[in-house]
């Protein structure tokens, strides 16, 4: 017998349809799917809401700018609160995070150890790629520790204190390791911020000097052309060396074209953009609040990004979640880059791409937001998944009796503003289940801190 027993929802199977239906839960998976289920120990009626798997979010920054610890608790809240069940979290040594470009062999487990017990949401670890010896521990962090996915920062290339041993020699080597390591790990991907960091200095330079403080000033700072060129040396590294790759947060049609050539031509590459290239342009009322590397773009690009990810073309969509205050964002130049935006991912999505563009299906966004996310970071199937024997990581999805309007508290994150404040959205999230435990309504997180690592690839074991 089931102990929990979700009726009367309407079920979205994501690539797949939308149905009437309920869910069994049992020990914190699926164990049943469909009409006319046994009775549970416990039920709850949905009246009708959509109901499907929790919300991978392949990309969030916990610790960024804030003690990591701290960031655990309050982005974590901001992610259930929204529907996101796992949190994939871009992690690296170095300034601000430690003290030195020192080995992950005994940074990992610390970092690791200050979110567990505090995530409300499980999470996966991203870690970055800085110097010759980050190269020899690449087998033992994706083997003994279950890292993945793995960063390579273009746009570091050059910079004295943590950029030193970073080139396209030192890139291709780790595209190499990681190619290596395909075989034995099929999961394995390495994740490159893709921009030119030669072409967006040259390009400041001339932008500061013509007094440039907008966020059009900032776009033109980091021109399309340095996303362009970037994902062109990816593509060939791709290509050349086998290795699978993912390209995170792809701003612009320029960066999207050249990525799909790419793809179209063998390489294994997974394109991802983040939520405010969807949602956001430079002429965003938000201003500076909404500077972001890399920069949001025209509406042409947005547009652009809207058409390929509802062709299937643009496979993943993440938050690029980071909280910071609006006191760090007063100047456009010395502004903290990035924002809160995991509690947003699907409720803002759902608004733009189900409601108000009419280009996704509710099985289209969770297609993209829970299985493509899920697969593309070696979680699935037990994560974004609606079968029985995955993970009951679970949101519901609710339509509201009047429109909310989005203001820097909704987003229940640490950060005091948010670039989408006054938008309006029609469905938001009611109930967030983790592993079969109701851990957010809308009353808050009810159950703190049951967050676990995913020690990577998950099986459906
Ligand atoms: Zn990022």
């Amino acid at each position: 017998m089931s102990s929990l027993v979700l009726r009367n929802a309407r079920l979205v199977f994501p690539h797949r349809g939308v149905v009437d239906g309920e869910v069994g839960i049992s020990d914190g998976r699926i164990d049943a799917v469909g009409r006319d289920l046994a009775r549970g120990d416990r039920e709850i009626d949905l009246h009708g809401a959509l109901l499907g798997p929790g919300i991978v979010d392949p990309h969030t920054h916990i610790g960024i700018y804030r003690p990591a610890a701290d960031d655990a608790r309050t982005e974590s809240e901001s992610a259930v609160r929204g529907g996101v069940t796992t949190m994939v979290t871009y992690w690296r040594v170095g300034e601000p995070y430690t003290d030195g470009l020192v080995p992950y062999g005994r940074a990992f487990p610390e970092f690791r150890a200050q979110l567990e017990g505090r995530m409300h949401a499980d999470f996966a670890v991203n870690l970055g790629m800085l110097t010759r010896a980050h190269l020899a521990e690449v087998p033992e962090l994706v083997q003994q520790h279950g890292v993945t996915t793995l960063k390579y920062f273009a746009h570091y290339e050059g910079r004295a204190d943590i950029g030193k041993d970073l080139d396209s020699g030192y890139f291709y080597s780790l595209a190499e390791a990681v190619a290596r390591l395909r075989s034995e790990v099929p999961a394995v991907r390495l994740s490159v911020h893709s921009e030119d960091p030669f072409i967006v200095r040259e390009a400041t330079d001339r932008v500061k000097r013509a007094g440039g403080n907008d966020l059009e000033a900032f776009r033109r700072s980091r021109p399309e052309v340095a996303e362009a060129v970037a994902v062109a040396r990816l593509g060939e590294t791709a290509l050349a060396t086998g290795a699978p790759v993912y390209l995170p947060h792809v701003s612009s049609a320029l960066g999207y074209a050249r990525a799909a050539e790419y793809v179209g031509r063998g390489a294994d590459l997974t394109i991802e953009t983040s939520l405010h290239y969807l949602t956001l342009t430079t002429a965003a009322p938000a201003g500076v609040l909404a500077k972001v590397n890399p920069a949001v773009r025209r509406s042409e690009d947005v547009e652009t990004l809207w058409t390929a990810l509802a062709h299937g073309g643009l496979r993943c969509v993440g938050s690029d979640h980071a909280s910071n205050s609006r006191a760090e964002k007063a100047e456009l130049w010395s502004a903290k880059p990035a924002f809160a935006g995991t509690g947003l991912l699907l409720p803002l999505l759902f608004e733009e791409g189900v409601v108000r563009r009419r280009v996704l299906a509710p099985e289209s966004l969770w297609g993209i937001l829970a299985e493509n996310n899920a697969k593309a970071h070696g979680l699935f199937p037990r994560k974004g998944a609606l079968v029985p024997g995955a993970d009951a990581d679970l949101v519901v999805l609710e339509k509201l009796s009047t429109p909310r309007t989005i203001t820097a508290a909704s987003v229940h994150s640490a950060a005091d503003y948010s670039p989408y404040e006054g938008r309006e959205i029609h469905y938001a999230p009611s109930r967030t289940f983790l592993r079969g435990e109701l851990v957010a309504d809308a009353s808050g997180v009810l159950v703190a801190g049951r967050g676990e690592y995913l020690s990577r690839p998950l099986t459906a074991g």
